[in-house]
């Protein structure tokens, strides 16, 4: 496959890291905002942002039941914090009523929302994430954790005994930012998923 063409979800959040980090890592990265623009890429980026903003988006652009079909269809996808909790099957402290973050259902597992948030906002951590030789610096920002995985999930990473890192089959979560450390690998990592190479 040439460069493959990876969207980056960008109704709100750090899409302009993920460009570059992206870019980076050999793929075309290109906007989705629309049912078009979804139906056009060969995979997604899910940035980090605010779930519940990006749900009540999701829901206004109709994009939410294109995007969950196009995952249950096998879409590639990647979630960064708040792209994880939407990735997830089930969100725990997801918010009430219009405004709750919405579940996408990408990887089988539940996610609690600002999980670490509750003892410290933000933290950064060197983590072992399977497959990579070095620790990954992570940049967590009230980010969520994981609490439950299906069988078929893989734990990458933990951090403070929370598994804070997963890949389900093409589709791959991190609760951190490493679209802001200029560490590419793990971007990269998602680009030889969407290639075939990983
Ligand atoms: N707490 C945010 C949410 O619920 C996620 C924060 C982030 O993406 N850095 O969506």
């Amino acid at each position: 496959m040439s460069a493959p063409r990876v969207g980056v979800l960008a109704l709100q959040g750090d899409t302009r890291e993920h460009f570059a980090a992206l870019r980076d890592a050999g793929a075309d990265p290109v906007s989705v905002r629309r049912r078009g623009e979804l139906d056009a890429v060969d995979a997604l980026v899910i940035p980090g942002g605010e779930s519940t903003t990006m749900s009540h988006l999701l829901r206004e652009l109709d994009l939410l039941e294109p995007l969950r079909a196009r995952l249950a269809d096998g879409l590639p996808a990647y979630g960064a914090c708040a792209g994880m909790i939407l990735l997830a099957s089930e969100i725990l402290d997801a918010g009430e009523g219009e405004r709750a973050a919405l579940p996408l259902a990408g990887i089988d597992m539940t996610v609690r929302r600002n999980a670490f948030g509750r003892q410290v906002d933000s933290f950064e951590d060197d983590l072992k994430f399977d497959g990579l030789e070095d620790p990954v610096h992570a940049v967590f920002i009230r980010a969520p954790w994981v609490e439950r995985v299906g069988a078929d999930v893989q734990p990458l990473a933990r951090a403070a005994d929370h598994v804070v890192a997963v890949r389900q089959g093409s589709v791959l979560a991190t609760a951190f930012h490493p679209e802001v450390t200029g560490d590419r690998r793990i971007h990269r990592l998602f680009v030889d998923i969407v290639t075939g190479r990983a």
